[in-house]
């Protein structure tokens, strides 16, 4: 007998979502967190927090109202640092109730503290105040993410200096930003501070970036970056990084050129949140980036009731398939048969201008010498977009020449990361170009680009 039939160590979307799922099949479920409130880094310090800070930079600076009024509309002008954090605690406040709620609902029990393993069945719990308590689990979840990398060459400081965990509290809005790391993280902070009008320097040692992205949308994103200025570094590996006499940091890069700016945004990766779990005593070890590794379909570690998910397993490392795989694990534990899962996921990349994809890129299709035809539509091209003002925005679908059947779509522009789920849709039901081409749209609405985007495709394949 154990205390509980499923201990989770982690509270984000994966830990959540397996407690919830193993508590309405009516077990026994503690959840052991040990920051302050419960909902993990995608609550407090990623997903909801970043998001919440576009939607106010977007609302505040006017950004989509500009393609009207021009680059100097304002809706508010001088936006500081305490106009970003106000509706941000809103939002995380009532994120967090939601969650303790569904918890409570359920019947899910929670314990503040840190959780190491003390053998395979019993985990340690150490709260703030370095009391002590063991509990014992018929199964686990391991949900613990991940933090930032901190390479000891980085100056972190709080002030000037910050990973992307901190950046999320930011103390005052810089005049300049230089971040390091063109990945996801990087890219959507980069864009969001150039959305505010602060000179940003994305840095970032390959020579080209988000490289799971079709090539053409990079172009066309790359393309309005530029166009608004914002400094991009590619191929520029970061040699050192100090302060000047005014307290700036100065970033030495080893093609030989120095960035100088008010603040620096560290964003080059992040580590599984492993280190303190004691997973020895629980006979797990982890790779070099403090990840664990499971079965892909059932979630189990090399201890079988122990299971893993979330960020602290890899790849995709997104709340919305965490979330999924906590759910399996829990089915799995308790003998339930979760669905399979389905054959694409869409990945939303919330940059300003924000990016979407699902299924193949035009590359990959190449790779696998499947003869393809592509549609493009700009949202311009739209009377949804003439509506909103859009310049800019575009959605690409590939079709194969063979089957008719849509293979990838991938969208940059407003709305694109809830555009995409049409395109999703179509995809996993194994949809041809013809039901872009039999349907009707609403009208006007930015939709509209997969008809306009489906016919483009539809006349060269003709013609062919
Ligand atoms: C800046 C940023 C933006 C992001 N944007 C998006 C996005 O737009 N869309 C998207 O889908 N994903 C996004 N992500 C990714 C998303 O946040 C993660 O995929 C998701 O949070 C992973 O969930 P998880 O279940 O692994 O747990 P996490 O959310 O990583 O939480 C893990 C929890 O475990 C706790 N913990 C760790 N160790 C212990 C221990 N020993 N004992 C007890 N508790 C412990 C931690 O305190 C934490 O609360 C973003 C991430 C970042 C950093």
């Amino acid at each position: 007998m154990h205390d509980y039939e499923m201990i989770v160590i982690g509270s984000g979307p994966s830990g959540r979502r397996a407690a919830v799922q193993a508590a309405k099949l009516g077990k026994s479920v503690l959840v052991v967190e040990k920051g302050r409130r419960v909902g993990g880094v995608s609550v407090h310090t990623g997903t909801i927090p970043s998001k919440t800070l576009r939607e106010t930079v977007l609302n505040l600076s006017g950004w989509r109202e500009r393609g009207f009024y021009g680059r100097s509309y304002r809706v508010k002008q001088d936006i500081g640092a305490s106009d970003l954090l106000a509706r941000l605690h809103k939002t995380l406040d009532h994120e967090v109730d939601v969650l303790e709620h569904q918890f409570s609902r359920n019947g899910v029990k929670t314990a503040r503290g840190a959780a190491r393993f003390v053998s395979p069945y019993d985990i340690e719990i150490t709260s703030e105040t370095g009391e002590h308590t063991t509990v014992s689990g018929g199964n686990f979840l391991i949900a613990v993410g991940t933090r930032p990398f901190r390479p000891d060459y980085v100056p972190f400081d709080g002030l000037n200096v910050f990973d992307s965990d901190e950046i999320v509290e930011l103390p005052r809005l810089p005049r300049s930003l230089a971040v390091i790391g063109a990945g996801v993280i990087g890219v959507e902070y980069a864009t969001i501070f150039s959305a505010l009008d602060v000179q940003v320097t994305l840095i970032e040692p390959r020579s080209s970036f988000l490289d799971f992205i079709d090539k053409e949308l990079i172009e066309e994103f790359t393309h309005e970056l530029r166009d608004r200025n914002v400094a991009l570094r590619l191929g520029s590996k970061v040699a050192a990084i100090e302060f000047g006499n005014d307290g700036r940091p100065i970033c030495r890069l080893g093609d030989g050129r120095t960035v100088i700016t008010e603040m620096l945004l560290f964003a080059a990766g992040r580590v599984g949140a492993t280190d303190t779990l004691n997973l020895g005593a629980a006979g797990l070890d982890v790779d070099h980036r403090g990840r664990l590794q499971v079965d892909p379909k059932t979630l189990q570690t090399s201890v079988s009731h122990i299971y893993a998910a979330g960020d602290v397993i890899g790849f995709p490392s997104l709340a919305s398939t965490s979330m999924e795989q906590g759910r399996v694990a829990a089915c799995h534990a308790f003998g339930l048969e979760p669905p399979p899962p389905p054959e694409f996921f869409p990945y939303g990349i919330y940059s300003v201008p924000e990016m979407s994809t699902v299924g193949m890129s035009e590359e990959e299709v190449r790779k696998r010498a499947i003869p393809y035809e592509c549609g493009i539509a700009r949202f311009r091209e739209t009377s949804r977009g003439h509506i909103m003002g859009l310049n800019t925005g575009m959605m690409k679908m590939i079709f194969s020449v063979k089957t008719r059947r849509l293979l990838g779509v991938h969208i940059v522009g407003e709305g694109a990361t809830e555009l995409i789920h049409i395109g999703q849709a179509v995809l996993n039901l194994k949809g041809t170009i013809d039901y872009f081409i039999e349907n009707t749209f609403n009208y006007p609405t930015l939709a509209e680009a997969y008809k306009i985007a489906g016919l483009d495709a539809w006349n060269r394949m003709s013609r062919a």
